[in-house]
């Protein structure tokens, strides 16, 4: 089972998918994430408000995978934007990673209403330039927040993390993106299971035709449009699963089906309002 590579605006590449720890428990992080390390996964996304930065780094420092062979990002939170901040909180996720660097490292959420993302992201410009991060990119941004960084930086983000989903398939970010070289991550890529998305009779009638899961199916449809994704479990046997998605194709119609289900619905919170 190969993993494919996408190839950042940057130059480096990242395995376009991986396994997510939100939610993932603290005291049970180390043994999931070596879980997903022994079925293959070389791609963690986790955050520093995720509180299991630390469970992360005991998993790779045990797996003895060379760090060249993995990629680990992680976030940085709301209340550590602006100036002086960034660089503790980069420095204090790195301590918990047990990292000398990450390979990607995010603004977690815009908070337009700080006003501080536009400094926050020249400091994540600075912290590349030293090698603590790869690269470099954002999340929850939506177009005039994206917009603001192209007129007033240096650097154009690697990739806009978003939640993405059959029924939120936040098509005009998509298009920006391509249009900019920010290729586009999904959060929630499974809805979060706040929908009965693995009902929808796309998914359910491609699961069937192909003898797979409704999620194999949704992971295999954010796979062909291109957006890197990490679906998170705390089963071994759905992290399984859900990286055992490349034995079979979808068909252009059973895509476009699914394409169909788009009706803008939102499962998390507003980056324009959300004030946490
Ligand atoms: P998700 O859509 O991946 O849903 C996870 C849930 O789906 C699980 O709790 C489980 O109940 C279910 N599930 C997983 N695999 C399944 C399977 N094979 N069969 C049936 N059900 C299955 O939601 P998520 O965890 O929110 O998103 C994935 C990752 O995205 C996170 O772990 C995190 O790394 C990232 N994320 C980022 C942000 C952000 O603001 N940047 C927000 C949320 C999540």
């Amino acid at each position: 089972m190969t993993v494919p590579e996408i190839t950042l605006n940057d130059g480096h590449t990242i395995p376009q998918l991986g396994y997510g720890v939100f939610k993932v428990d603290p005291a049970e992080t180390e043994r999931l994430v070596a879980t997903a390390l022994e079925v293959g996964y070389r791609h963690i996304d986790t955050a520093a408000i995720y509180g299991n930065e630390e469970g992360v780094g005991r998993a790779i420092a045990a797996s003895g995978i060379p760090r060249d062979e993995l990629f680990i990002t992680t976030k940085l939170w709301n209340s550590e934007q602006g100036t002086d901040k960034p660089r503790a909180a980069i420095q204090t996720s790195l301590d918990k990673l047990g990292l000398d660097h990450v390979d990607l490292y995010l603004i977690h959420w815009p908070r337009p209403d700080q006003d501080l993302y536009v400094d926050t992201w020249r400091q994540l410009e600075t912290f590349r330039g030293e090698g603590l991060t790869r690269s470099i990119g954002v999340s929850n941004f939506h177009r005039p927040h994206l917009e603001r960084l192209l007129a007033e930086t240096e650097t154009v983000p690697a990739v806009d993390q978003l939640e993405l989903h059959p029924a939120f398939a936040q098509r005009e970010l998509r298009a920006f993106g391509a249009d900019h070289g920010i290729h586009i991550e999904a959060w929630g890529p499974l809805g979060q299971g706040k929908y009965d998305l693995f009902g929808e009779k796309a998914v359910a009638d491609a699961a069937d035709a192909h003898g797979v899961t409704p999620a194999q199916v949704v992971l295999r449809w954010h796979l062909d449009h291109g957006i890197i994704v990490f679906p998170k479990s705390s089963t071994p046997e759905r992290i399984a699963q859900n990286f055992d998605v490349f034995g079979f194709e979808l068909t252009p119609d059973e895509v476009a089906a699914i394409d169909a289900i788009d009706r803008g619905q939102r499962v998390g919170s507003d980056p324009d309002t959300a004030t946490f």
